[in-house]
């Protein structure tokens, strides 16, 4: 098989800005195996900040940029700014996204919004704008964070706004694998049980950690780098066969 891979691929990141989050670990993680590095986060400083601080550790091409992935222009703004400056973009990883513990029957319509408005389709105005690049180049990989809450309706911190998102991660990835594979691009979700970060309402005391493991058959919650492992070898080229996939990274919290 010929590579379709350039020499110096770059990946582009959606919330990871977060010092403790999924995003700013996996972004390390990837740069670390020489990924060139793209930052989409709400803040244009902080995103410039963890791209330079990437780009002076690992020697590696990075660069960040501000939007809020709710606003498809400014989506798009920022996507066309990353590409200016980094090499060609080969894989997109959506991590942008919020929790919601409120009660299915005291969920507001405005919450409601919220939560489908960042965690859907924010993940689908970054898809569709990284995937008219990648269809051009005949090559990519696209992964969004769903959730186990999307599959068990819940049942971690989050509740029905943020499942629903999250499932609807997981039909759109399997919508878009079915229209992009022609075109050589990959797609597929990742959905971690608890991971150790701050999105539960802040940081996680050690009682919430062991109740929240006990759910599982392993005796932890996950550790950011756990996503960041998957996320890896999701958008590596050798993973080119896998698409429309879940792959669960929840400590066997959801066996099916
Ligand atoms: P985090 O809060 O540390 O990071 C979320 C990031 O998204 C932040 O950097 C935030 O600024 C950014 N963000 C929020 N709204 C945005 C917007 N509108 N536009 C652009 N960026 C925005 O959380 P995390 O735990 O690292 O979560 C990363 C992803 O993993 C999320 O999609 C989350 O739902 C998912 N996830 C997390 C867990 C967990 O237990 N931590 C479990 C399952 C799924």
């Amino acid at each position: 098989m010929t590579s379709r891979y350039p020499q110096s691929p770059t990946v582009v990141l959606t919330g990871a800005a977060s010092p403790r989050g999924i995003g700013q670990a996996t972004a390390n993680y990837l740069a670390e195996r020489g990924w060139n590095v793209g930052v989409i986060d709400l803040d244009d400083s902080e995103s410039k900040t963890v791209a330079q601080t990437i780009a002076a550790t690992y020697g590696v091409k990075a660069f960040g940029v501000g939007a809020d992935v709710v606003d498809d222009s400014a989506v798009r703004a920022a996507f066309d700014v990353l590409e200016s400056e980094l090499p060609q973009v080969v894989a997109l990883v959506n991590l942008a996204g919020v929790s919601s513990p409120d009660p299915y029957l005291e969920v507001s319509t405005e919450e409601w919004d919220r939560v489908i408005g960042i965690n859907l389709t924010g993940v689908h105005h970054v898809t569709r704008r990284a995937a008219q690049t990648m269809a051009r180049h005949g090559v990519g990989r696209i992964v969004s964070l769903s959730s186990v809450s999307a599959q068990r309706g819940g049942g971690t911190y989050s509740k029905a706004a943020y499942s629903a998102a999250k499932a609807g991660v997981i039909g759109l990835t399997r919508a878009a694998a079915r229209e992009l594979g022609a075109f050589g691009i990959t797609v597929n979700a990742i959905a971690p049980g608890p991971i150790d970060t701050d999105i539960m309402g802040g940081p996680l005391t050690e009682e919430r950690k062991r109740r929240m493991a006990a759910d599982g058959v392993l005796d932890r919650i996950g550790e950011p780098r756990d996503v960041a492992a998957a996320v890896s070898y999701l958008i590596s080229e050798d993973a080119g066969f896998v698409t429309g996939h879940t792959l669960n990274v929840d400590g066997g919290l959801y066996m099916h």
